[in-house]
């Protein structure tokens, strides 16, 4: 296989990989890096316009692998974009979001060639997705050979993938991003057990240690806690949440702590696009019996959408639990302008539920100290954190050791390593260097022939 990793900022990023295997070319996502804004953002898709791509294959919904698909798939008007039933459901409300977003971000940041596609794009690729069921091969043919792809339930979040490519009796595996626990409204994943040829694997949480006595459920309940003691302070919760995955989670979680009167009744506010897509998760686990997620929690915990006057720097009109994208409180999302309001007083909390990258606020005030200023840069707010800041592991990717574990049972030739900081990376390659494969962890823009 030739592989390319079309990533030009590394690390985690704007997911894309070009990869030819036999007569077939194909890529692998294509992402908006959550970081950045304009042309820093996208991946470097210049390296595939010399190819006609015979297919392209969405591993799941998030932006970092989705935002970018329908510019390419202008550039590749021919490629079918291979994904699960639950993706291509999802893909529409994400990718109509990411066509808001990038509007406002025009006049805000100035970058007049934004957005990058309009509704015309997305029609033309919806037409283009195909939606074998999971689990079983799906045949495509090029001059007289064939390959296999089969989607497998990769955990992470509602419609993801990983995906095995089977030429000639060797198989490719991607783990794309997986979580191999259950969670309250997905299972986790079902991956295959055969020997592969080479394994392309996900080491989001490389540099993640996990404490021996640390699970999802003693997390949930360590969260609980806090909660409750902030509510009795009389103070708010701020837990800023990706919209897709994570928020339905915690609506789930917070239902259940309702319900057993974990934490007391009191309301909860949701950004718009989390409690859209509870609507799709619903329609979705009517098809399925991975996914588990009914509307009725929303009416059930009484939540309701964030109210629009919400100022910089200022206590919020109301109290309660804000359940608020973004998941890193990237500048100016929701959860920034909450933060910059509660972070001043010691009775809120501001809780952590998923991956912060260390350079964007979120990751940036998990590494700060109680009684630091913290710059709420884009907002021209100064706040001394006297809040609680605590970060929870409930994570949508699966631990370094059951990846490194898994990657041994299937006893690849070569493993990739993908979609991690440098960090991550180095402690996949250290912890692997002594097992009978090659390691490879791919500098972008370079072809490596594995
Ligand atoms: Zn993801
Ligand atoms: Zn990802």
């Amino acid at each position: 296989m030739k592989f390319t990793d079309l990533n030009v900022q590394g690390g985690i990023g704007a997911n894309c990989s070009l990869c030819e295997i036999g007569p077939f070319k194909f890529v692998i996502d294509s992402g908006l890096h959550p970081k950045f804004a304009g042309s820093e953002s996208l991946p470097k898709h210049e390296e595939i316009e010399r190819f006609s791509l015979d297919f392209i294959i969405l591993t799941h919904c998030h932006l970092d692998h989705l935002g970018s698909l329908p510019l390419l798939s202008r550039q590749q008007p021919d490629a079918p974009v291979i994904l699960s039933y639950a993706s291509s459901i999802l893909a529409r409300r994400m990718l109509s979001n990411s066509i808001s977003v990038m509007k406002r971000q025009r006049t805000e940041l100035n970058i007049p060639e934004l957005p990058y596609y309009g509704r015309g794009d997305l029609t033309s690729l919806y037409d283009r997705f195909k939606t074998p069921p999971l689990h079983t091969p799906y045949r495509l043919e090029k001059n007289g050979e064939h390959i296999e792809l089969t989607l497998h339930h990769a955990g992470h979040v509602a419609g993801a993938v990983s995906v095995s490519i089977k030429y000639k009796g060797n198989i490719t595996f991607f783990t794309g991003d997986i979580l191999f626990n259950d969670q309250r409204t997905l299972d986790g994943a079902n991956l295959p057990k055969e020997p592969v040829d080479i394994l392309v694997t996900e080491t989001t949480r490389g540099s993640t240690e996990i404490p021996r006595n640390q699970s999802r459920e003693s997390e949930i309940v360590r969260m609980l806690k806090t909660i409750h003691s902030t509510l009795a302070k009389q103070g708010s919760v701020l837990i800023p949440v990706f919209a897709l995955g994570r928020m339905q989670e915690m609506l789930a979680i917070l239902d259940e702590a309702f319900r057993k009167k974990a934490i007391p009744k009191v309301p909860v506010f949701c950004s718009g696009l989390g409690m859209d897509l509870v609507n799709h998760f619903h329609e979705i686990s009517k098809n399925t019996n991975r996914v588990r997620f009914n509307r009725k929690v929303l009416r059930a915990i009484g939540a309701r959408p964030l109210p629009k006057k919400i100022e910089p720097g200022r206590r919020p009109p109301m109290e309660g639990i804000f359940l608020v994208s973004s998941g890193m409180m990237v500048e100016k999302t929701p959860s920034y302008v909450l933060a910059s309001g509660l972070l001043g007083e010691s009775k809120n909390s501001i809780l952590f539920v998923g991956y912060c990258d260390p350079s964007t606020p979120g990751g940036k005030l998990l590494e700060a100290s109680r009684g630091d200023t913290f710059d709420f840069d884009a907002l021209d707010v100064l706040q001394k954190i006297e809040a609680k800041v605590s970060k929870f592991d409930l994570s949508g990717h699966a631990n370094r050791d059951e990846l490194t574990a898994y990657a041994k049972k299937i006893s690849p030739r070569a493993v990739i390593l993908h979609h991690g900081d440098p960090e991550a990376r180095d402690w996949f390659k250290q912890n692997l260097e002594n097992e009978p494969f090659s390691i490879y962890d791919p500098e972008p823009l370079k072809t490596y022939d594995i």
